[in-house]
């Protein structure tokens, strides 16, 4: 015959008056005293309250609301459709516009992320910030580096080594082109274009 028992839960030594019996258990009373069972059923009913009252709320708003909800949709389809297209296209111009602003406020800000995104894409080492190329371009002294034309129709950012030859993108491998020289260039190989040129590399 069992007189006292040990609960796991507070860990005290208590007779077994003080746990509820219990017939599927094989001890024929629950593994925890009495005063733990009653405060943990107490926290587990505070916890499943405002759960299931939230739950019992929301469906019983469905059920009084769903059959008119449904009506409404169906008498205003178009009307609900053409909001939805006219946000859509709202929304898109005006991240359109910010996009258009974002350039116009960080000139050369987006071809810098663009080259670094393809570095990456690459797997090219190193990377370069907006203030190299402004550095580059002082260097420079404004003019282009392969036929010192002055840059006046605006620059490109060029990869000595092209990144699709294995090039870095870091700024010891820039350098600033005309247009006409970058689209000139191309991928190929630094030297040979500077011998085409006519420079003797
Ligand atoms: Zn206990
Ligand atoms: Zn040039």
């Amino acid at each position: 015959m069992v007189v006292s028992k040990t609960c796991p839960s507070c860990g005290d030594t208590k007779p077994i008056s003080e746990f509820y019996r219990e017939k599927r258990n094989p001890a024929g009373f629950r593994c925890r005293c009495k005063k733990c069972t009653l405060r943990d059923n107490r926290l587990i009913t505070a916890r499943n309250y405002t759960t299931t009252k939230r739950r019992d709320l929301y469906q019983k708003y469905l059920a009084t609301h769903k059959k008119g909800m449904a009506r409404w949709r169906a008498a205003k389809r178009d009307e609900i459709n053409k909001h939805g297209r006219d946000k859509y296209h709202e929304n898109l111009e005006a991240q359109r516009q910010r996009t258009r602003n974002y350039g116009r406020l960080n000139p050369g800000k987006s071809a810098q992320r663009e080259r670094n995104y393809r570095a990456r894409k690459h797997q090219s080492e190193g990377t370069h910030s907006e203030a190299d190329i402004k550095d580059i371009f002082r260097l420079q002294k404004g003019r282009c580096a392969a036929c010192k034309d002055a840059l006046s129709v605006g620059f490109h950012v060029d990869h000595v080594t092209a990144l699709i030859n294995g090039g870095g993108n870091s700024r010891d491998n820039l350098q600033i082109l005309c247009p006409t020289c970058n689209f000139a260039k191309g991928p190929r190989d630094p030297i040979v274009f500077m011998q085409r040129l006519g420079f003797l590399l």
